[in-house]
């Protein structure tokens, strides 16, 4: 083991860690930091199907990767064998269309991206920050969300509102889970080498939702905008809506612009909907029981997804791929079965054997082997790609 990378994923009450080694093949330990900024910060940490729970105090970022250090000085084997910390970034503006070694100019350029994303890109910065000074020997990597999508033309991720806005304020889609989207082409890549240079559709569906075309291996549209709200109906975000609503629902509900936000932000989606739950697997379990208003929303989650995917192909030339990704993609028959029905005029059928006995966790064909047009189920692995663009830097510089 000489390939061991920590990657971190610092966010803005959490903190998620893994250790992967074997050109992030295998995870050695992972562990999540919790309630950070609150009273009941803990950390939790994952280790030879073992978990050891550490009560943090202050409960803070600098508490958490102390406690992450403090347990590697116990795992000397494991501390030895690190050579470089990979961190995930949420917002990297126009500034970044790959991922880079942090020095001083990316941490305040980081920064400059605070504005697009005021609750993510500070506590990255933060982890960057404690990280850097734990592991001062330890080269360190940012890998952007946003990245993926600096392939978009301007026609796709300029909005119609005056030009300006754009000039003065940078304000355009950028589109998210950029990092998750390119580990898929890469995946399909390697089980069907023809499709980098085909048209591919993603739907990364988990609590955060979006689609993704993909042409010759290049992102050409996607579903969520200047923030992660755009797009998809998600668990607790609205996704797409009229943007006059805002106003509306500001006025009749007598809520400030904050409140309006934190609405469609919390509250909306699949819990607003269904007023019971933001995850899918509760609302399967209710609408088997006949709960109109869980069937209602999960429907609806699959309408939208149908047509957001569409909306992206307009950007391929052809359409020979679909995959289907995230903690729902992966997971539910129902909303990728839902997904395709809606998809029956452009071709899109799934087999519903296949669909229905795919195993958790590997990668599967869900459509007929003679069908031109494929559908896939392909478990994401956002952690093996923040590994891997780490190691691939070190290696390189
Ligand atoms: P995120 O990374 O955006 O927080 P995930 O990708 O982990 O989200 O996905 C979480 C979602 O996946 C939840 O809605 C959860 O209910 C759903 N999910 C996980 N397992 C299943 C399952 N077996 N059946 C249906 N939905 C599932």
């Amino acid at each position: 083991m000489n390939d061991a990378i920590l990657v971190i994923n610092s966010g803005s009450s959490s903190l998620k860690f893994a250790i992967l080694s074997g050109r992030g093949n295998t995870v050695i330990v992972e562990g999540i930091a919790e309630g950070l900024g609150f009273d009941n910060g803990r950390l939790s940490i994952k280790f030879n199907d073992k978990k050891a729970l550490i009560k943090l105090s202050p409960s803070d970022h600098k508490s958490a990767l102390i406690g992450i250090n403090e347990w590697l000085e116990q795992h000397a084997e494991i501390k030895s064998a690190l050579v470089g910390v990979g961190h995930r970034v949420v917002h990297g503006g126009e500034f970044f269309s790959s991922s880079v070694i942090i020095d001083n100019t990316v941490i305040q350029t980081i920064h400059e991206c605070t504005d697009l994303a005021p609750l993510h890109n500070p506590a990255h910065l933060k982890g960057i920050e404690v990280a850097q000074s734990l592991f001062p020997l330890l080269p360190q990597v940012a890998v952007f969300d946003t990245a993926f999508h600096q392939t978009l033309t301007e026609t796709q991720y300029l909005y119609g509102i005056p030009l300006r806005l754009y000039r003065d304020h940078h304000v355009r889609k950028y589109g998210f889970h950029g990092t998750s989207y390119r580990y898929i082409s890469q995946k399909l890549g390697e089980i069907k080498p023809e499709s980098l240079h085909q048209g591919v559709l993603v739907a990364h569906l988990g609590n955060g939702a979006s689609v993704c075309a993909i042409a010759n291996g290049k992102a050409t549209d996607t579903s969520m905008g200047l923030t992660p709200l755009d797009g998809l109906i998600m668990g607790t975000r609205s996704g797409s809506i009229d943007p006059s609503l805002i106003a509306f629902i500001s006025e009749k509900d007598q809520l400030s612009m904050s409140e309006t936000m934190d609405v469609l932000n919390k509250k909306s989606g699949l819990l607003g909907i269904s007023e019971l739950s933001n995850d899918c697997r509760t609302l399967e379990e209710a609408m088997n029981t006949k709960n109109n208003k869980a069937q209602l929303a999960l429907d609806m989650f699959a309408s939208r997804t149908a047509k957001q995917l569409m909306s992206a192909a307009t950007t391929l030339d052809t359409i020979d791929h679909l995959v289907f990704t995230g903690g729902i993609g992966e997971n539910s028959q129902y909303i990728r079965h839902k997904v395709c029905e809606h998809l029956r005029a452009f071709n899109i059928k799934i087999d519903q054997t296949k669909n229905d006995s795919a195993s958790k966790g590997d990668a599967a064909l869900i459509s007929d082997d003679n069908q031109a047009l494929q559908v896939w189920i392909i478990p994401t692995n956002e952690e093996k790609m923040i590994a891997l663009d780490t190691l691939n830097l070190i290696t390189k510089n």
